[in-house]
């Protein structure tokens, strides 16, 4: 039973760690000798970054062919802006950040950055360029520093440490038993969803990598974590290609262009004050957030007078 569960758990471990897009994932796949999902052609380049343009051009896309779920998507984030994808649960949002970084491939149509198919470049020069802050950050059983510093390598003690006050995380490991040197991770300090997203935040201001995906925590943070990991992004993000996968309106607000997903089609898509204006389903969804996020600040009012 020992010798069975043993590697049962690392290759959840590790398939947790591809997911999370954050380890060599080629080395991975040989070690464990597993088939990836995807090939490096044999004639594959290295991606040759220019200013990280992105195009999605008539994609579709299924996990089970018996379920299309990205049915003809077109979209481009042009170099240094935003787009934020938003939508019902199950839409295909996150889906869409798996396909840029080459987790799976596109069935039909294309994806390209820079104008390179990313059928056509090898999946190392493809996530050299990406930084992914995903949905929910694996911590290594290290020290603190050592999983932000994770993003290079080879960055110094300083630039840790700006990563952190970048990342709004400074005041909370400063307030830590060891402070950077605090282990954390499953065996270590447990760290919240807020402060993980951080963590995962930090390190990409390491990597400083001109491509950036946000997959966003589906589980709601309450509103001054929020508003702190909100600042951290838009530090984060400026003049960068980002591509969000939003949950949170707030979010939002500022994309350069919306794109409202619906049962793996383009609904909508806009500017937040074109969406709010074509009151569809943008607006509602923004109307029906934002009576929560009241609903939220009144009890904590009616807490705090208690
Ligand atoms: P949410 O807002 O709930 O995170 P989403 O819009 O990001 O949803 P996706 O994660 O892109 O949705 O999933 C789209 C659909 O694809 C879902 O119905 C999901 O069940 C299915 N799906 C996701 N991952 C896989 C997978 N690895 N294998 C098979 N089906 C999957």
């Amino acid at each position: 039973l020992l010798q069975l569960s043993v590697p049962l758990n690392f290759i959840g471990f590790v398939y947790r760690e591809i997911r999370q897009g954050l380890t060599d994932i080629e080395e991975m796949f040989d070690l464990l000798e597993v088939k990836p999902e995807v090939v490096d052609a044999p004639d594959a380049k290295e991606l040759v970054i220019g200013k990280g343009a992105i195009s999605f051009k008539n994609v579709h896309f299924a996990y089970d062919p018996a379920r299309p779920i990205l049915k003809g998507i077109s979209f481009e984030v042009p170099a240094g802006k935003t787009v934020a994808v938003v939508g019902p649960s199950g839409a295909g949002k996150s889906t869409l950040s798996r396909l840029l970084y080459r987790f799976y491939d596109v069935q039909s149509g294309t994806i390209t950055i820079d104008n390179q198919d990313l059928r056509t470049v090898t999946q190392k020069s493809l996530r050299k360029v990406i930084g992914m802050v995903p949905q929910d950050t694996v911590l290594f059983n290290d020290t603190i520093a050592y999983n932000i510093r994770y993003g290079r390598p080879s960055a110094s003690e300083g630039e840790v440490t700006t990563a952190a006050e970048i990342a709004q995380i400074s005041d909370f490991i400063r307030h830590l038993p060891e402070g950077f040197e605090t282990k954390v991770g499953e065996r270590g300090l447990k760290l919240s969803g807020g402060e993980k997203q951080r963590v995962a935040i930090a390190r990409t201001v390491l990597k400083a990598p001109p491509v950036l995906i946000l997959d966003e925590a589906t589980s709601a943070l309450d509103t001054t974590t929020e508003r702190e990991i909100q600042a951290a992004l838009d530090i984060v993000s400026k003049n960068r290609t980002t591509l969000v996968i939003a949950h949170r309106l707030s979010t939002v607000i500022g994309a350069d262009e919306i794109i409202v997903l619906k049962s793996g089609a383009i609904a909508e898509r806009g500017t937040h004050a074109d969406l709010l204006a074509q009151n569809g389903l943008y607006a509602s969804m923004w109307n029906r957030q934002r009576e929560a996020t009241q609903a939220e600040e009144h009890l904590k009012q009616v807490r705090e007078n208690d």
